[in-house]
């Protein structure tokens, strides 16, 4: 990614006054991802911006968030990529030697130094027996643990804003019937843990994914969640070309073009990202509702320090 680095990316003036437009839009939850987003040497400025308005968490793969941890102090998580308890395992995932160690000293010192932290594994086959065990040593040091799912990218548009995920026989998930189990033993866990932060929707959803192949939820891509890059330019999800730029969000969130496009994304079914399940989900008033009453001490964390605000009222269209 640090070799993709545009010059043209947004200025910190802009990403302010983009965060206004999206706070105006009744947006509450903004995921700062990459690449790195720790890359920026503005980070910690736009960091403290957009966790006084939203609730605000990056992702980092454990290379670098212990050395930002003085800009991680006001987000209300830290996602720290780690797939395996096996660090040779672990390394050849990432494709780096040393990155578990990294990652495991990072989730440390950030837990110690009172950063909210969570670490966040990408099931695949090739860590899919190892989940659950993966699972409870983070929570027995108390450590939240969320989800992703391996998918791979397959679109060739040259417009797409970035690519997750590359095709590789080895990690898509071949055992239906472990993966169905899983998100049992994930379902039993998580009514006991409120560290385990995936719904239960969002684990029937998947399991009925892998028991009999259906898609028991519409994507919303467009209207409960959105992703920009680093130009600023917005887009249903990355596997689709860029529909407006965040400064002309305003005017075109209610356009027929908009609603058009968000008919096409509802009958979708190109990809599995976890993220864009949970969020298709959950945007809802009522799903948000339903994580509010199922994560109710996370929520709780989630909304110190935010203006009395209830995420059942975020803004629905
Ligand atoms: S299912 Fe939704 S998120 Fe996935 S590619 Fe289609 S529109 Fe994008």
């Amino acid at each position: 990614m640090w070799r993709e680095q545009d010059v043209k990316e947004l200025s910190t003036e802009e990403v302010k006054r983009g965060l206004d437009i999206l706070r105006e839009l009744g947006v509450v939850e903004i995921v700062f991802s990459g690449g790195n987003p720790l890359l920026r040497e503005d980070i910690g400025e736009i960091l403290d911006y957009a966790s006084r308005f939203f609730i605000t968490t990056v992702y980092d793969n454990g290379s670098l968030a212990a050395e930002k941890i003085d800009a991680l102090r006001t987000v209300d998580f830290v996602a720290i990529s780690l797939d395996s308890l096996d660090s040779r395992k672990n390394d050849y995932l990432k494709g780096v030697k040393g990155s578990w160690k990294k990652a495991m000293q990072t989730i440390e010192k950030l837990h110690a130094n009172g950063i909210r932290v969570g670490v966040s594994p990408i099931i695949s086959q090739f860590n899919l027996y190892e989940m659950v065990d993966f699972t409870n040593y983070f929570l027995e040091k108390g450590i939240p643990v969320w989800y992703c799912l391996y998918s791979y990218d397959p679109s060739n548009d040259p417009n797409q804003l970035f690519k997750i995920g590359r095709k590789n026989d080895e990690f898509l998930i071949t055992d239906n019937r472990a993966m169905v189990e899983l998100c049992d033993t994930l379902m039993d866990i998580e009514r006991k843990n409120s560290n385990v932060l995936i719904t239960t929707k969002t684990l029937e959803a998947v399991k009925n994914l892998y028991l009999n192949g259906n898609r028991i939820w519409k994507c919303r891509a467009l209207k409960n969640f959105f992703i920009i890059d680093h130009l600023g330019r917005v887009a249903g999800c990355h596997l689709n070309p860029p529909a407006a730029s965040i400064f002309d969000l305003p005017d075109v969130w209610e356009s027929e073009e908009f609603n058009a496009l968000r008919r096409i994304y509802g009958e979708c079914s190109k990809c599995i990202y976890l993220c864009y399940i949970v969020y298709s989900i959950h945007g809802s008033v009522v799903g948000n509702l339903e994580i509010a009453k199922e994560k109710w001490r996370s929520a709780k964390l989630f909304l110190r320090n935010k203006p009395l605000r209830p995420l059942s009222l975020v803004k629905q269209r």
